[in-house]
């Protein structure tokens, strides 16, 4: 029993972390990053213990992964009952019922109540990438329109969809073709009173222009996006751009993979303006930290493809399935949705205030339980990485984990688990308002 509270014991990271540190810098390569490098003993609800013993509260919740709280009971007990059953068949070889009642869950949480198919993957990229192939089957088209400041994974297809470049692409093409950009609707830095409306005629100029309706399979775009800086776009945005895909046999994907199950105070991020996409992708907070991913849709754009067209070895893994249901078990009867929108009622107006007092914070933004503060310099929109990383490292040093994210890396993120409670996380509100302050 992990008491939900911070406590440092040792100065972070402590020695046995440190001596772990030199032991991954000999065996791991740098390029898989470290963002806090205390290393985990164990977990419960939002609190890390290290492996020095100090306490720090989770606001990454391992980026959007643990929703549930760490060491959820239905999703602990649940998974090691079917580790006991059997881990592994291959769904496409032998089926399970876990599987099928993961996908009915999906077709039932996903937005709208048209007829859906889902299909399971470990990773988001590869729900992402299975997504578009679904789009281009259904279609006959090639084109893939995406937005500025996306991210939507690591595998070639998705590198060429995902916008920043170092240090996700960096060296690592060439990358694949028919992929095209559209500007986002990005309120801080559009043009003063730009409505959601008219960053979307901005953004169908573009594809209209550069693509054409006619060659375009999919538009991917992430509700409110998540390694690109939380943008949230205008209201009117999302909605006109369904209707333009409607118009058109675009398929429109929503990447809710970090927006997904409650996160965002709805149980998806299109559920805020009634937007219902023709795909969700799904993964993160989907297994309560096993990996698993999905792909919802029309049934008739899923079923499209052919039979052996989808799959993968370990998609839809037995154990993570029964970790999902789990885990889609206390989402729902905990009504998690409504908890991160009371999660964004104390983070909002406490970091609206602190940027009443501090010009860096140039925009304060999000939804629910996924909320930002975007640095600048004073005055600007000029983005301050400098001091978003200086923010960081302080809450780091003081026991709570914060991510960064942003084109420009300027922004500071906060994703708790939506089971945190109110003491540890006005707790971590403190800490970063004094982070804040201590420049
Ligand atoms: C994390 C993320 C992905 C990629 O998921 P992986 O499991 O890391 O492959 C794709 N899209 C969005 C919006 C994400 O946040």
């Amino acid at each position: 029993m992990v008491t939900q509270e911070r406590k440092l014991v040792t100065e972070i990271p402590g020695p046995r972390s440190a001596e772990l540190l030199a032991r991954r810098k000999a065996a791991v390569p740098q390029g898989v990053g470290t963002v806090l490098p205390v290393f985990v003993e164990r977990a419960e609800g939002a609190v890390l213990v290290d492996v020095d013993g100090n306490q720090l509260i989770d606001m990454g919740s391992g980026i959007a992964v643990v929703s549930v709280g760490h060491h959820a009971p239905e999703v602990v007990d649940r998974a090691a009952a079917q580790l006991d059953r059997f881990t592994h068949t291959c769904f496409m070889v032998t089926p399970y019922a876990g599987y099928v009642e993961v996908a009915e869950a999906l077709n039932r949480l996903t937005p709208g109540d048209h007829e859906k198919r889902s299909c399971l993957f470990s990773a988001g990229a590869e729900a992402v990438e299975n997504a578009v192939k679904i789009a281009r089957r259904h279609t006959g088209r090639d084109s893939v329109v995406v937005f500025d400041h996306a991210y939507h994974g690591r595998t070639n297809l998705t590198m060429a969809m995902t916008a920043k470049n170092a240090p996700y692409k960096d060296g690592f093409g060439p990358f694949a073709s028919d992929v095209y950009r559209a500007p986002m609707s990005y309120p801080f830095r559009d043009p003063d009173g730009m409505t959601g409306e008219e960053a979307a005629t901005r953004a169908l100029a573009v594809i209209e222009s550069q693509v054409g309706a006619e060659r375009t399979a999919c538009v991917v775009i992430e509700p409110i996006q998540g390694e690109g800086g939380f943008v949230d776009p205008a209201p009117g945005f999302l909605p006109a751009l369904v209707e333009w895909c409607r118009e058109h046999g675009v398929v429109l994907v929503a990447d809710e993979i970090q927006t997904g199950f409650g996160r965002t105070g709805d149980m998806f991020a299109s559920d805020h303006e009634g937007v219902v996409p023709d795909i969700v992708t799904t993964a993160k907070a989907l297994a309560g930290g096993l990996p698993l991913a999905g792909v919802t849709g029309r049934a008739e754009i899923m079923d499209a493809v052919t039979p052996g067209g989808l799959g993968g070895t370990y998609g839809g893994n037995p154990v993570a399935c029964a970790a999902a249901l789990g885990a889609i078990e206390i989402i729902e009867r905990d009504d998690l949705a409504a908890r991160a929108r009371s999660i964004g009622d104390v983070l909002l107006p406490g970091l609206r205030s602190l940027q009443a007092a501090h010009p860096r914070i140039g925009d304060v933004r999000g939804r629910g339980a996924m909320v930002a503060i975007e640095l600048v310099e004073p005055g600007t929109v000029t983005p301050d990485p400098v001091e978003a990383g200086r923010i960081s490292a302080a809450c780091h040093a003081a026991g709570v984990v914060t991510l960064t994210c942003g084109t420009w890396g300027n922004v500071v993120r906060l994703l708790p688990p939506l089971t945190i409670d109110d003491d540890l996380l006005a707790d971590a509100l403190g800490v970063l308002a004094d982070a804040i302050e201590s420049r």
